[in-house]
């Protein structure tokens, strides 16, 4: 498969329409094979501009469209059949006989279907097929899991599809349950394939595409037996191979993402004495890794705070170093560098539980409270240190003292560090109590899996300790909730295991339906795949 990469969406369909206009120079009474949808439109546009200047002729050219609703009138705004003479046919010399595009108003679909690929092969098979790509890698009504080695069928559409139409349609009835579709092996016979992805929102099945083996959950990747591909897309949906690089306290982690995929990872421990030695590290390993991958950009997240390009982070070596200079040292590449909460939360945005959504914060429970915002799917930036969203004071008077040299910090109250502080002082003073036990139990120690086994066995006293960090949490989501109105709160963290256990009160007491709350879907690979995309 042939891959041109484009600026935007402009240069692609001109990319496009170049090749579909040498097509018909070369042979004026090309078989086109066309698409519809929003992806072509800019293609379409060209090639009626091409056509007004004199420059190519559709006299002498036939069409065979790749699907169509069924049932549809072709009258119908939504049909096929109506885009194509919108968008193409009534604005160029084509002659409408040779226009074909399987009938929707047919009573006997199967006979439709039969005559619709007799009739390509009369004309000799397309010349050249124009296809987009659904998010899902269908092609044409070929959804995942499709008979790929179909001819033209009628097909059932998926619930996502009818749900997503139904809003095109006045009635319910209206709206097709089912489509007529070229199948995979009836497009696998066109001579030539051109397929068109533009959008960050086809860059994970771009990259499906490209690197995954012919499977049947990603229909297009059957493309990839057919020797003449050519993939034109745009930067969104091509993000290319990229390095993310996640340094924690206890370990660095290393991942060559594609389009949301992890294709290789690699970690080694955190180097804690000398900063020098541990930049000499982390770039060895880079170095090591563009010898195998083509790696287009290096994102690495990094705890602490970074001014003016000097890391300060109290659990590594950094004290006001100049990190992205160290490196530059070692890698001739572009290296960008951003707080690891915030690449956490940009990781969760674009391939997590924060994709369907523009505006999300990313709130990590661990030792301390992270935080991460991101507004129109980008991090949001302070001067240095935007985001530190642990160090709400919610305690205005006798406030627990934080590292940070205030009093009152939200992380002093949420963290799992303080809800274990929480349950152990409640244990200390109910002896007769189930988490009391646990506590003796396991040598004087408490961690939150314990604390929910208390829980399991009816303790109150845990089950109070409980309703007691909800509230905590609740009261710090909901100042951040009234300042940045997200679209949702995406909670990380080892303690989010417990899943709806944990989010379920959360969602009831902050009672806010515009907000959805939700447990983090990469958890650890969140930091890298963030740093991979700055
Ligand atoms: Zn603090």
């Amino acid at each position: 498969m042939r891959v041109i990469v484009c600026e935007n969406y402009e240069e692609m369909s001109e990319q496009a329409a170049k090749l579909v206009s040498s097509q018909l120079i070369l042979k004026p009474e090309s078989v086109l094979g066309l698409a519809t949808g929003s992806t072509p439109i800019g293609l379409y546009q060209r090639l009626i501009e091409n056509n007004k200047k004199g420059e190519i002729d559709f006299s002498q050219v036939t069409t065979f469209n790749l699907d169509e609703y069924y049932p549809i009138k072709r009258t119908n705004d939504q049909s096929y059949y109506y885009f194509m003479n919108e968008q193409l046919f009534s604005k160029v010399n084509i002659n409408p006989e040779n226009t074909y595009i399987p009938n929707g108003e047919t009573k006997t679909p199967n006979d439709e279907c039969a005559n619709y690929e007799k009739l390509i092969k009369m004309h000799g098979g397309v010349d050249l097929q124009i296809l987009g790509i659904g998010q899902n890698g269908h092609i044409g009504f070929n959804e995942p899991d499709a008979n790929l080695n179909s001819k033209t069928h009628l097909t059932n559409l998926t619930e996502n599809t009818i749900e997503a139409n139904s809003r095109f349609f006045t009635s319910d009835e209206e709206v097709p349950r089912q489509a007529l579709t070229m199948g995979i092996s009836t497009i696998l016979k066109s001579k030539k394939i051109i397929l068109l992805a533009s959008g960050a929102n086809k860059s994970r099945v771009v990259s499906a595409l490209l690197n995954d083996a012919i499977n049947t959950s990603v229909p297009a990747t059957m493309l990839k037996v057919h020797p003449d591909v050519v993939l034109i897309c745009d930067k969104d949906a091509y993000t290319g191979v990229r390095l993310g690089v996640d340094i924690g306290g206890t370990e660095v982690k290393f991942a060559v993402v594609e389009g949301g995929k992890i294709l290789y990872r690699s970690q080694f421990e955190t180097e804690k004495d000398s900063a020098d030695r541990f930049v000499e590290q982390i770039a060895e390993e880079c170095n090591k890794i563009r010898k195998e991958y083509p790696i287009k950009t290096i994102g690495i997240g990094t705890p602490g705070t970074i001014k003016n390009g000097l890391v300060s982070a109290s659990n590594l070596p950094f004290k006001s170093y100049p990190l992205g200079k160290r490196l530059k040292d070692y890698i001739d590449m572009p290296i960008n560098i951003d707080n690891d909460a915030n690449c956490a939360a940009l990781g969760e945005s674009e391939f997590g539980a924060g994709e369907k959504y523009e505006n999300i914060i990313m709130v990590t429970l661990g030792t301390g409270v992270g935080g991460g915002i991101i507004i129109d799917n980008k991090i949001c930036h302070g001067k240095y240190s935007m985001g530190e969203v642990g160090h709400i004071i919610i305690e205005a008077k006798n406030g627990l003292p934080c590292p940070c040299g205030q009093t009152g910090c939200w992380e002093q109250y949420a963290s799992v560090t303080a809800f274990i502080r929480q349950a152990k002082t409640a244990a200390l003073e109910n002896t007769d109590s189930a988490l009391y036990r646990i506590y003796k139990e396991n040598g004087e120690k408490l961690n939150g899996k314990l604390i929910f086994a208390a829980l399991d066995e009816g303790c109150p006293v845990a089950q109070k300790v409980f309703d007691e960090y909800i509230d905590w949490l609740v009261v710090g989501i909901k100042s951040l909730i009234n300042i940045f109105g997200p679209d949702a709160i995406i909670i990380a963290g080892g303690i989010t295991k417990q899943g709806e256990r944990l989010v379920a009160p959360i969602r009831e007491r902050v009672n806010n339906s515009d907000v959805a709350i939700e447990v983090s879907e990469l958890q650890n690979d969140a930091g890298a795949l963030g740093a991979a995309m700055l």
